[in-house]
């Protein structure tokens, strides 16, 4: 069985449609797979029907942005029920949210010299959510910088002038949408935080206090050095761990679908909650 559980379509900033992604996936023997789309969960349907065509088991989840201490932190929910109405009113408010921080972008750019990229971007993004992603595209069409990342860079982070502050769902509400809806909350990419370990501690804590199980000790953009010390913060605060590689597309891939290391065999794996 191979797990990947962490992934986008262009249900948010992901490169291929749901059903193309769950192709890919099955290409690559994924057997279970998360498709995790920021803060909106309308990729789902199309995903558990190719899957169920192609004898590949989806999980429906969600990757929530959350704000902790200022910072974005993402929340995962795996097996989520995306009919649940406590669930679907969060992901509304921030669905409204990020549009207003996609015109807001638009007008700092704009006074930048950088004119029409809420447009862009929004064009982009089609039915799917909007996100920074899609201005990177758009900026990196212009020719600005060599890459999206380097784009992220210039323009797009704390402190550069694309970047509008947002202040995300609480972390606390956003795993209680996630459980009302049956699913189990897992911590995304800790890594990527840039927390020191006495901070990382301090969130791993507090993720624990209102409900959260999991951590993804195996993620996109993790080195090895990464996953041992997630590794560990797993077993100091006796959490699960979930293993994936936020795939969005061949040119953004922090690690290729599916080809994810080994989970530390002495960690309890997220999907025993699922397999008993
Ligand atoms: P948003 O949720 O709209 O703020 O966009 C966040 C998304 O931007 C993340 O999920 C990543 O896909 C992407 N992203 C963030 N930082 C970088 C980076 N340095 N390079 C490339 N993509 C990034
Ligand atoms: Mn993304
Ligand atoms: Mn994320
Ligand atoms: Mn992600």
């Amino acid at each position: 069985m191979t797990y990947d559980l962490h992934t986008h379509s262009t249900a948010s900033d992901g490169a291929y449609t749901p059903a193309e992604l769950v192709r890919l996936a099955h290409a690559a023997l994924v057997t279970h797979l998360a498709l995790t789309d920021h803060d909106c969960t309308d990729g789902l349907a199309e995903a558990q029907a190719e899957a169920s065509h192609c004898g590949l088991t989806l999980i429906p989840a969600v990757e929530i942005s959350t704000t902790w201490h200022g910072k974005s932190v993402h929340i995962v929910g795996l097996n989520i029920d995306p009919g649940c109405p406590e669930l679907q009113q969060g992901l509304a408010r921030l669905q409204t949210q990020r549009m207003a921080r996609a015109e807001a972008m638009g007008r700092n750019l704009a006074k930048d010299g950088i004119e029409g990229s809420f447009e862009a971007a929004r064009s982009l993004a089609g039915l799917g959510m909007i996100t920074r992603t899609h201005f990177a595209q758009y900026l990196a069409s212009l020719g600005l910088a060599a890459s999206v990342r380097q784009v992220f860079e210039r323009y797009l982070v704390q402190g550069k002038p694309g970047y509008v502050h947002t202040q995300w769902a609480e972390m606390e509400e956003a795993v209680d949408w996630i459980k009302c809806a049956g699913g189990v909350a897992v911590l995304a990419h800790p890594q990527r935080y840039k927390l020191t370990s006495s901070w990382l501690g301090r969130l791993l804590i507090e993720f624990k206090a209102v409900g959260g199980e999991a951590l993804e000790v195996v993620a996109g953009s993790a080195s090895l050095g990464d996953i041992q010390s997630s590794a560990a913060a797993a077993r100091r605060h006796g959490l699960l761990a979930s293993a994936g590689s936020d795939f969005h597309s061949p040119a953004n891939c922090w690690l290729k679908l599916g080809r994810l290391p080994e989970l530390p065999v002495d960690l309890t794996p997220v999907w025993s909650l699922w397999n008993e």
